[in-house]
């Protein structure tokens, strides 16, 4: 095995002191030196484990081999046959759990920058003119609810296969979380809107302010507009709240709401945007997962002066990127780790005031595998705060179960569908992302709307009359 070297390419950065107080990307990229030396690093295993480690299945030694080579058109190409967002993926995904966690290197070394990498040439590509052409070759037309990751993958795999596919999206813009949810610092808006226009390009009509349940219903689409199959991604964007005391004061949010106000709504070009967002000095976010972190860092950028997390569980048990993790103590952020929320305390005019909170300790594993926290007694204390953010998590909206009939959920109002094709209990409706699984990754809802695709294609392809003297039975025979 020729001799690696140790650690990874680091990502260059912007200054935190100065980064914490835009919206300007934090992560600059790799240039062409950067990359290419990183990707020296790759050993092109035989058998590579990266490739199963990865949910869409990029074949990730020969994207890696085709930019230490410097081909930088077949670098893209070997990308994008496997994954239609990877200027999305190269920025969010969660590496670290995924391909580079299997990494060989990663045994004795720190894994080969696969996620940075994929940045790069994801970037590149963006430089280049569009390719992407529409290529409609079959009669039946597709819908997709909701236009995120798992709804733009699949529309994006359906129209590479030949079908006319619309997008119904129930807000003004495409993109799902990657619009609303994941901050301009992370991810900038026109590295989205080239990936969506690269779909656009390949005929996916998308039709955005149409909410399936209220606009139009989900039987509307296959009885009177006459759409052969459905996919739903609608993602799971129904924020859960604590139940405590003081939740309803000003100044407290849903990281959903709050996120949506900046992202979405631009409320930090308030008044020329038409949405504001209040925000006082301190910001306590509750909850230590991705969203919890864009939260906690935007809050910065609006002008928190101290904003903070807490968290009832540990450092150990936070789901947050590492990466999201290191940028945001970098920026300041503070963390109050075993603190439990109890109450959010009133200021006597309605405005929130304070956390009220209690201190934990670690017992054994719960449910989920994490440790479980375990209230210490007589350990309460308050932190003073002007806006309380709770990013907890969230489920599945129910107004599309609720107004179709047949579509099965679990009990979590997550929909019920076949793990590998993602079919529902409707005929020709499929489903994936966040949907399903509840609240995951892009990458997951990526891959279910990819498989879904595949499972439309065949369902619709095993429904189409056989054409005289090709296919069916008499051409299988014929090729035994
Ligand atoms: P969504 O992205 O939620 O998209 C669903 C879309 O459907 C939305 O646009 C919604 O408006 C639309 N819709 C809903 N109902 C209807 C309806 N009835 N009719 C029409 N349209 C409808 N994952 C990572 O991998 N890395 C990260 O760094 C990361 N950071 C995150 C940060 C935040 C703040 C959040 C909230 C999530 C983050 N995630 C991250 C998770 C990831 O974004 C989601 O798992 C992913 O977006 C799910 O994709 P989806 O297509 O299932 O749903």
């Amino acid at each position: 095995m020729p001799v690696k070297r140790a650690d990874k390419t680091p990502m260059p950065v912007r200054q935190a002191a100065t980064r914490a107080h835009d919206f300007v990307e934090v992560n600059r990229g790799y240039t062409l030196a950067h990359a290419r030396f990183e990707a020296e690093r790759c050993l092109r295993c035989q058998d590579p484990v990266c490739v199963s480690g990865c949910p869409v299945g990029i074949p990730i030694p020969d994207f890696i081999h085709a930019v230490e080579v410097g081909d930088m058109p077949a670098a893209a190409r070997i990308l994008r046959s496997a994954n239609p967002l990877p200027a999305i993926c190269g920025r969010v995904c969660p590496q670290e759990s995924q391909c580079e966690a299997v990494c060989s290197l990663a045994n004795r070394f720190s894994p080969v920058a696969i996620g940075h990498l994929e940045r790069y040439v994801a970037d590149w590509e963006r430089t280049q003119p569009m390719l992407a052409q529409p290529n409609i070759t079959h009669a039946e037309k597709i819908a997709v609810i909701g236009a995120g990751p798992s709804g733009l993958v699949c529309a994006g795999q359906l129209a590479q296969r030949g079908y006319a596919v619309t997008v119904y999206e129930a807000l003004h813009a495409p993109g799902g979380v990657l619009r609303y949810g994941i901050p301009e610092f992370r991810l900038p808006k026109d590295v989205l809107d080239w990936e969506i226009g690269v779909l656009q390009a390949m005929g996916v009509e998308i039709v955005c302010n149409v909410i399936i349940g209220k606009t139009l219903t989900l039987d509307d689409l296959t009885e009177r507009l006459g759409f052969a199959a459905v996919f739903i991604g609608t993602g799971a964007g129904l924020p859960q709240f604590l139940d405590i005391p003081g939740e309803n004061l000003n100044g407290v949010y849903s990281a959903n709401e709050f996120l949506t106000r900046v992202n979405l709504m631009r409320a930090h070009d308030f008044p020329e945007s038409d949405t504001p967002v209040r925000v006082g000095r301190r910001v306590a976010v509750i909850g230590a997962g991705n969203t919890a972190m864009d939260t906690v860092r935007t809050s910065l950028r609006m002008g928190a002066e101290e904003a903070m997390i807490v968290y009832r569980r540990s450092e150990a048990e936070m789901s947050a990127r590492v990466e999201e993790y290191d940028h945001a103590i970098e920026e300041g952020v503070t963390f109050h780790w075993l603190a439990d929320p109890l109450e959010i305390l009133d200021d006597g005019s309605g405005w929130a005031a304070g956390l009220r909170c209690r201190r934990m300790r670690l017992g054994e594993a719960d449910a989920s595998g994490r440790a479980r926290p375990i209230p210490i007694p007589a350990s309460e204390f308050t932190i003073p705060v002007d806006n309380v953010i709770l990013a907890i998590g969230t489920t599945p909206n129910p107004l599309l179960t609720r107004t179709t009939s047949g579509l099965a959920t679990n009990a979590t109002g997550c929909l019920l569908a076949d793990e590998q094709t993602g079919l529902t209990s409707k005929t020709l409706v499929f489903a994936g992302g966040d949907a399903v699984t509840g609240a995951a990754t892009v990458i997951l809802a990526a891959g279910a709307g990819k498989r879904a695709a595949g499972a439309i294609d065949d369902a619709l392809a095993a429904r189409r009359p056989a054409k005289p003297g090709r296919g069916g039975y008499a051409q299988s025979h014929s090729e035994r």
